[in-house]
């Protein structure tokens, strides 16, 4: 089930993150002002160069394949202390505490504290909730899905009329409204949306086909 793709696609929300808060802060010095949200508007609004797009892309697929993955895997196998997983990992201990308690802010960890006796040292036994992340993967891909059905009846029951020159596209109220003329004085022409609507029912299919292998993974 760990490896499944939907479980990858879950937990680089965690690297994301923390990709999106440098992007962001970046932006801040740059710009100041509104910073965007989220990572693609923020590599927009940048204009980052490929390679940079390139580097967040690897990094964010390396740190799940080869840190998340391997502490989900042995708290799975039921390790408990940041100090066992790191060795048996590998992983430096600073970066599997670090990682631990993002998956507790994501829910999908969480941790007992006690008191050692001797040493009167806390120790923090950890456990991997693999129900609440099976919960949130089922319900990220039906929001997805949700998302993808609605705009695939939009696209479906609307008529859209295009510039050519692509400044805008209008649905026929919009383009009524315009008097069927762009802001830049080109005439607005109708715009055949059927390979637009073919993708969208393919990417659907994709999706409900991804959580099912996901949902059969976990029987
Ligand atoms: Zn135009």
């Amino acid at each position: 089930m760990i490896n499944n793709p939907l479980v990858k696609k879950s937990l680089s929300q965690i690297v994301e993150k923390e990709h999106e808060d440098n992007l962001k802060k970046r932006y801040r010095e740059y710009y100041g002002g509104e910073t965007p949200e989220g990572i693609d508007n923020l590599i927009r609004a940048l204009e980052l160069p490929q390679e940079d797009i390139q580097f967040i892309a690897d990094n964010i697929r390396e740190t799940v394949e080869e840190t998340i993955i391997p502490i989900i895997n042995a708290l799975d196998e039921g390790i408990e202390t940041d100090e066992e997983i790191a060795e048996k990992t590998g992983i430096k201990l600073n970066i599997v505490r670090k990682i631990l308690y993002k998956l507790y802010d994501l829910k999908i960890a969480n941790y007992k504290r006690s008191k050692d006796p001797e040493t009167q040292w806390f120790t923090y036994s950890w456990k991997f909730d693999k129900e609440e992340l099976i919960n949130q993967i089922n319900k990220e891909s039906e929001s997805e899905l949700k998302a993808l059905n609605d705009r695939l009846a939009y696209e479906e029951n609307n008529m859209f009329f295009i510039c050519p020159e692509g400044h805008v596209r209008y649905n026929f109220d919009e383009a009524s409204d315009e008097e069927f003329l762009c802001v830049c004085g080109e005439e607005l022409q109708f715009q055949d949306n059927s390979d637009m609507i073919d993708q969208l029912k393919e990417n659907i299919k994709m999706v409900e086909s991804d959580l099912d292998s996901f949902n059969k993974s976990i029987e």
